[in-house]
Order: C-alpha cells, then sequence, then structure tokens
C-alpha cells in the first residue's frame, strides 16, 4: 500500500508519485513561509478551499478519462461516503445511512415455488452498502438512505442484478423476460403500471408473481420488533 499511488500535495493541488516525494516537496515549497501552520486562518482556509476543489475537479477528470483504475480505487475507498458504482441513483456508503430508514418485506413467486432472496445484496464486503440491500434471507429489504425520497422495486432489483459479492443473480435465478404481476398488501398492482416502478413503502409486503401464481398471495408480513 506504500507509495503506489499518486499523492496530490494539499496544499497546490500537484500529484506525486509517492509519498516520500510529496512529503519533500511540501517541505521544500511550503513549510519555509510557514503556509501549512496558517491553514488555520480564515484567508488561507479558503485558499485551501479552493486548491482542494482543484484537487477534486482534478480528480474527476481523470475518472473521466478513466486514466488508471488504481487512481479510481484508491480514491474511492479513500472518499468518505460514495465507495461504489452508483446503481440507478441508488449510492454505495462506507457506513449505513439511517436518516431515513424503513424496511418492505419481498416475496419471489416462480410457478408457485417461493423464491430465495438472498442475504447482503447490495452489501460490499469491507466497503460499502447501497441504500437498498437485505442483511438476511427473510426477504427484507432494508431501506437505509441519507435522504428521504422515494424508492422502487426497479432500484432494488437492479442493485440485485449488479451481482456484486452475489453468486446468483435476479436475471439467472428467473432465467427470462417474464413480466411479473405484482400485489402490494394483497393489491394487484394494475398492468399499466410498470413492476419497477412500484414504490417501497414502510411495511410493504410485495409478492412478486412470475408463471402460474401461488394459492395464495401473502398480504402481510410480521415485521420483527425495532424494524
Ligand atoms: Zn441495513
Ligand atoms: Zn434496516
Amino acid at each position: 500500500m506504500v507509495d503506489k499511488e499518486a499523492i496530490p500535495c494539499e496544499v497546490c493541488g500537484k500529484f506525486f508519485d509517492s509519498k516520500t516525494v510529496m512529503k519533500k516537496h511540501m517541505d521544500y515549497y511550503h513549510n519555509e513561509a510557514g503556509n501549512l501552520e496558517e491553514i488555520g486562518s480564515d484567508k488561507t482556509r479558503s485558499q485551501y478551499a479552493s486548491k482542494k476543489l482543484i484537487i477534486l475537479a482534478t480528480i474527476g477528470i481523470l475518472f473521466a478519462l478513466g486514466a488508471g483504475g488504481g487512481v479510481y480505487f484508491a480514491m474511492g475507498l479513500s472518499s468518505p461516503s460514495q465507495a461504489g458504482p452508483t446503481i440507478g441513483g441508488i449510492q454505495c456508503n462506507t457506513m449505513e445511512q439511517l436518516l431515513f430508514h424503513i424496511h418492505a418485506h419481498l416475496d419471489i413467486f416462480v410457478n408457485g415455488h417461493l423464491i430465495y432472496v438472498p442475504p447482503q445484496i447490495g452489501i460490499v464486503d469491507d466497503k460499502c452498502i447501497y441504500w437498498l440491500h437485505t442483511h438476511d434471507s427473510t426477504g427484507i429489504i432494508h431501506i437505509e438512505s441519507p435522504l428521504k425520497r422515494d424508492f422502487t422495486l426497479g432500484q432494488f432489483f437492479d442493485v440485485w442484478k449488479s451481482k456484486l459479492n452475489n453468486s446468483s443473480s435476479f436475471n439467472e435465478i428467473l432465467g427470462g423476460k417474464v413480466v411479473p404481476i405484482v400485489y402490494v398488501n394483497g393489491n394487484k398492482v394494475p398492468s399499466t403500471v410498470n413492476y419497477k416502478d412500484v414504490k417501497l413503502n414502510a411495511h410493504d409486503e410485495i409478492a412478486v408473481i412470475y408463471g402460474t401464481p401461488p394459492k395464495s398471495i401473502p398480504s402481510k408480513y410480521s415485521f420483527p420488533e425495532g424494524l
């Protein structure tokens, strides 16, 4: 991990091959006038902030150019929040975001058989956790985001589909392009509504049905206390 990736100088934004070289540059260019000590003062803080913006812009350009997956990887990990590719507007943050925290329950049936909803959908081990995820295999979808907004079934499926750390994807399980019939709390979603647009509300019981429907369609789920 030492001295591998490009290290930006916090003061001027220049990139260096190693921490050692960057430190030498710091000592030589930014220490004699006492710049570093003054970083806390208002004047230098704004200079510092603008330098930081330049660094961020530079990183952004690097990303855009796709110049160096190593840089992307290193920066992605050290970034305070976003740490994985955004999927359909759903971010992957380094910590669970609990400002908005609700749960819905998902049952998927294929020709009457209940399909396994794996744990850890949307959780990338040691890296990040998507706003839509599962922790266990109960079918409970955790909706945990830093902002209150609508989330949809389609977004959850997109996170699932993208595989991440899961061995089986949604497409593999269902093996096709069949459009499901969806029930929310026992009420059939009209066929004029795209099933992907079904909103995830707190304590919704969502049944997604492919092929022959099951004998009875679940209309509610007993969530554990606290969820
Ligand atoms: Zn969670
Ligand atoms: Zn949760």
